[in-house]
């Protein structure tokens, strides 16, 4: 893991700056990602880790990060937070071995206990492919004592590779958790495939964090792929803001499989006119200013304006 190593801990260290720097330059908030989306128990262990390791790695992705907010606490005029991101237990895309809501918050609540020891603001499980292992994340990261955001994943016809809508997938997290997730979002799929699938009205009003790709390709082509797909950060970024003309809550925004900071920059740019409050960076990162019970507060208000969450793309790896 890069985490591990200092000449990793560098790479890491520039990638989520050059994310930070928009938002310090567009006077918005960041939400930086920990790069643990592969660190919870299964995925370590096909890497030779032990749970001891692993829980060391997680605890020092979030370390890194939280070195980083410090540096940005006198630029940073809105929120800086750190999120501790979270992967789904199976291939994100061919998810052969669901889990059921108990067996899901039975295999999460390992990572989200290590992570809940450290100074991450909220968890945010992204790609998640059909409810049930929602539903045990928010349940697992609830027990922690931590807030906890959802994105799903769709295919190329906006539905989740379980088969399930958006709207479905949100409404049955809600129902079985109380409204836990502080709110929803979709990731890993370009607006062209997801973006009649949003939900209007109060379930679509859940939905406030986009993380697309770049790339129109489907996620079997993506798999596929010798090469990253880069698309076109401009039309990208107008695809955002067309979302986000047709669904307002839509106010945290950043990129996911072939992203870079030059898609972040795009995004950002578009959003300026609008932009207050706060940008989120990294699938590893995310870092609101303030202590856990300060989440509620930004999620609702501060981040409520606009953020920016970028990473993941870049960094996550196999997403
Ligand atoms: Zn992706």
């Amino acid at each position: 893991m890069l985490v591990d190593d200092a000449a990793g801990a560098a790479a890491l260290t520039g990638y989520f700056r050059r994310h930070a720097d928009i938002a310090v330059q567009h006077q918005c908030g960041v939400i930086l990602e920990t790069p643990t989306w592969r660190a919870s128990q299964d995925w370590g262990s096909r890497l030779g880790y032990s749970a001891a390791e692993l829980r060391r790695a997680n605890e020092a992705a979030v370390s890194l990060l939280c070195q980083l907010r410090a540096g940005y606490q006198g630029a940073a005029s809105s929120p800086v937070v750190v999120s501790g991101c979270i992967g789904p237990r199976a291939d994100g895309y061919h998810p052969d071995e669901r889990m059921g809501a108990d067996e899901a918050q039975a295999y999460h609540a390992g990572q989200i206990g290590t992570l809940a020891g450290t100074d991450v603001d909220l968890v945010h499980a992204m790609t998640i492919s059909y409810a049930a292992e929602a539903v045990g994340i928010t349940r697992a990261a609830a027990e922690a004592g931590l807030p906890a955001t959802i994105s799903f994943t769709t295919e190329t016809d906006g539905r989740l590779p379980d088969g399930s809508s958006l709207a479905e997938a949100v409404t049955t997290v809600d129902a079985a958790t109380g409204r836990s997730p502080v709110y929803y979002g979709v990731n890993c799929a370009h607006p062209a495939h997801f973006a009649a699938a949003l939900p209007g009205g109060a379930t679509g009003a859940r939905i406030r964090s986009i993380r697309a790709n770049a790339s129109r390709k489907s996620h079997a082509e993506l798999d596929e792929s010798p090469d990253l797909d880069t698309g076109n950060p401009a039309e990208l970024a107008r695809d955002y803001l067309r979302l986000r003309a047709q669904h307002p809550a839509i106010t945290i925004v950043g990129g996911c499989c072939g992203t870079d900071v030059r898609h972040v920059q795009a995004i950002a740019d578009a959003f300026a006119p609008h932009t207050r409050g706060g940008l989120s960076a990294g699938c590893d990162e995310a870092g609101f200013v303030g202590d856990h019970d300060g989440l509620g507060a930004v999620a609702e208000g501060e981040l409520g304006q606009d953020a920016l969450d970028v990473g993941f793309g870049g960094l996550a790896g196999d997403a």
